[in-house]
């Protein structure tokens, strides 16, 4: 029932439900200034005063401390009434309240008493006056809670219209309707008020909750919660504002996961998106309050700690790392994951955000460079060795265009037989500006900036043509990077230069280092299976330096070993080195694989591995890495000699004869 009739008047009055913000602006709105109800309150008490001493009405006199009474207790309720009260104090407002309607009451009242007990037209119109002033005035100043402009009038104009219209002349009553139709146009004014505000501060309402919920969009990722690049960068200004006057330090850490691309490929993008809110976790755990956690985009992660020198942040990296020693249990995955931290500590190594985060950014680079799974922090001498490798990076990225790129070869030779059985393709790039580049430095860069796709593309298109100007006996051996085996474009890619140039595929001998067992293993054993099927031998290459994990050797049936350059050095010397190389010709033996003894300058190595069983021998003692028309000349003449069977030993026979 009261629900039916809250309706009906909400309906009638036009006020629509307002949301609780609103409402409590338009509350905010009803404690009006304490000086417009001192003055109401003036004018009641003299008036009634004044009515009640003309008329010697003791109870109209009674009335008047009423007011005085209530008018005292509005003015100093509505004094220490603040706008957002305590919860605690909030009997102040409802005694307020009470006080205000039984204000009104006793003005209807008092009005009603006066027309109907004193017989004196001059007191009269004072007494109606007291009402119709109360009724507007509250109408007016309390729009903001419906009930008061509607319910305070009714209480005032009510009994005193009640009150003209039982004195009975004519005059009496045409002003109770008067009175009357007052009271509904102030209920119409104050709906009508009541509505517009209502309307305008829910608007206003609406907008701050839009502004927070975008502000927090803004601020936060939406993925790990943690804030994102963008609310780092601001935090980061600041604090660098800040202490431009007090110079403290503060620290950058700058975290990536490591091998993310490939969990994430295998696994699936949505248990890499839990992994990444596990670890945001993990590392305001590890941070335990001494700084803040950003995302800065895909697995990277930012730790800003302020107040922290060089010590205390290589001390939250080495917590951070501890925390990444426990694997990650993920929807019924258990994934090992690392992580590799730089750090840049300002004022040292910064001294601004830019220049801070360019720094923590370097050391991240060399803490992947140098293994991953570490923390390393900036040094000044990292900044050389960056231009050195961003002139190297756009260098690359023009090299094939620029014909920067060529090609050597370094032939392989048979122990037995003395002859050359196979070549390996090297390539070389002289930089315009840097001269020579060894391999060793400008491959890394290239599988990191993602060009070593194409960059084998043209070696294999160049290499597969060199090797048509050779005998058909000598095979073609080609180096390729791990990172190529991190798409399933390898095998396409080989077919179509093999068909390109006619090259057999018997003839080309792919050489792999271990380090392609590091990265998503299935996925390489069975790209590694289809090469074979496709009829190319597989070799692999620096065997000893990686993992050197014989269990490869047997699951994957290599057709070469080509045992590193490194065993080479010391080899007579070195009994530990002696034993590695003995056990590996023994297994190759066993499997049926072919050696080769890498690295092999001086003749003492040579007639050192050629004792131990090696099959094969590759080395500047030999021969240098030669030029396509230098391979193809030295080959053809070779050949020739053999042909002739002439007992004259050719330029690269002559060694290893
Ligand atoms: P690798 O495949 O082990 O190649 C043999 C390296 O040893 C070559 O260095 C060769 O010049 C060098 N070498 C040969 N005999 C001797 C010797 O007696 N003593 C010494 N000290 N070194 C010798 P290079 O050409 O600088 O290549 C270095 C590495 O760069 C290669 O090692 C290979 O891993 C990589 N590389 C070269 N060309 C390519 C390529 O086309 N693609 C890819 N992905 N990697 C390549
Ligand atoms: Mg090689
Ligand atoms: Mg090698």
């Amino acid at each position: 029932m009261r629900q039916l009739a809250k309706h009906w008047l909400t309906q009638l009055l036009g006020v629509s439900a307002i949301d609780a913000g609103a409402r409590r602006s338009l509350a905010a709105s009803l404690t009006a200034s304490t000086g417009t109800i001192a003055l109401g309150a003036i004018v009641s008490v003299t008036l009634s005063f004044v009515i009640a001493r003309q008329s010697h009405d003791s109870l109209l006199l009674t009335l008047v401390g009423g007011f005085a009474f209530l008018s005292a207790l509005r003015i100093g309720l509505r004094s220490c009434l603040k706008p957002d009260p305590d919860p605690r104090s909030r009997y102040k407002e409802k005694l307020f309240e009470a006080a205000s309607w039984s204000f009104a009451a006793l003005t209807g009242l008092f009005t009603f008493l006066t027309l109907t007990r004193v017989d004196d037209a001059t007191l009269h119109v004072p007494a109606v006056a007291l009402a119709a002033g109360y009724a507007s005035a509250t109408a007016c100043r309390n729009a903001g809670r419906i009930r008061v402009p509607i319910g305070q009038p009714l209480l005032c104009i009510v009994p005193a219209a009640l009150g003209l219209w039982m004195v009975g002349a004519l005059a009496y009553q045409l002003l109770a309707l008067a009175l009357v139709i007052m009271l509904v146009g102030l209920v119409e004014i104050s709906a009508g008020t009541h509505r517009i505000v209502g309307n305008a501060l829910r608007e206003e309402h609406e907008k701050s909750l839009l502004a927070t919920k975008y502000e927090r969009l803004a601020r936060f990722d939406s993925l790990t919660g943690v804030e994102n690049r963008m609310a780092m960068q601001i935090r980061l200004r600041e604090i660098f504002e800040n202490n431009r006057r007090s110079s403290d330090a503060v620290a950058i850490l700058w975290m990536d996961l490591d091998r993310f691309k490939e969990i994430n490929d295998s696994i699936g993008h949505l248990i890499g998106d839990y992994l990444l809110c596990a670890v945001a976790e993990k590392l305001s755990e590890a941070l335990d309050g001494r700084g803040h956690v950003a995302r800065f985009g895909g697995d990277e992660f930012i730790l800003i700690c302020p107040g922290v020198n060089r010590a205390g942040a290589q001390a939250i990296a080495a917590d951070v790392l501890d925390y990444f020693r426990d694997s990650f249990e993920i929807a019924e995955h258990t994934l090992s994951v690392t992580a590799s931290i730089g750090i840049a500590v300002a004022p040292q190594d910064g001294r601004d955000v830019d220049e801070l985060m360019q720094h923590a950014d370097m050391a991240l680079y060399e803490a992947k460079g140098s293994g991953r799974n570490r923390a390393t922090s900036f040094t000044w001498s990292m900044k050389d060795r960056f231009s050195r490798i961003h002139d190297l990076e756009t260098g690359l990225r023009k090299a094939i265009a620029n014909r920067e790129f060529s090609l050597q070869f370094q032939p392989i030779f048979d122990y037995t037989s003395g002859k050359v059985v196979a070549c390996e393709a090297l390539i070389r790039w002289v930089h315009p500006k840097l001269g020579s580049i060894q391999p060793k430095e400008f491959i890394p860069i290239a599988e990191n900036i993602g060009i070593i796709t194409e960059l084998t593309d043209w070696v294999l298109a160049h290499a597969c043509a060199a090797a048509l100007d050779w005998p058909e006996d000598i095979r073609l051996t080609v180096n390729m990077s791990p990172a190529l085996f991190q798409s399933t474009d390898l095998p396409r890619m080989i077919i179509s230069h093999l068909m390109a140039t006619g090259l057999p595929a018997r003839r080309l001998e792919l050489e792999v280092t271990e380090n392609v067992f590091l990265v998503d293993q299935p996925r390489t054993s069975a790209m590694l299976l289809d090469l074979r099927k496709i009829g190319l031998r597989l070799a692999l290459d620096d065997f000893g330096t990686g993992y050197s994990s014989l269990s490869y050797l047997s699951a994957y049936a290599f057709d070469t070993i080509k045992v590193d350059q490194s065993f080479m050095r010391d080899v007579r010397t070195s009994a530990e080195n002696q034993a590695v190389v003995q056990s590996i010709i023994f297994l190759a033996e066993k499997l049926g694989m072919d050696t080769v003894a890498e690295g092999i300058e001086t003749e003492d190595q040579q007639a050192y591995t050629r004792e131990t069983g090696f099959n094969f021998a590759q080395g500047f003692l030999l021969c240098q890495p030669v030029r396509r028309e230098e391979i193809a000349r030295l080959l053809r003449e070779e050949m020739e000699i053999d042909t002739q069977r002439s007992r004259r030993p050719s330029k690269i026979m002559r060694r290893i004869a």
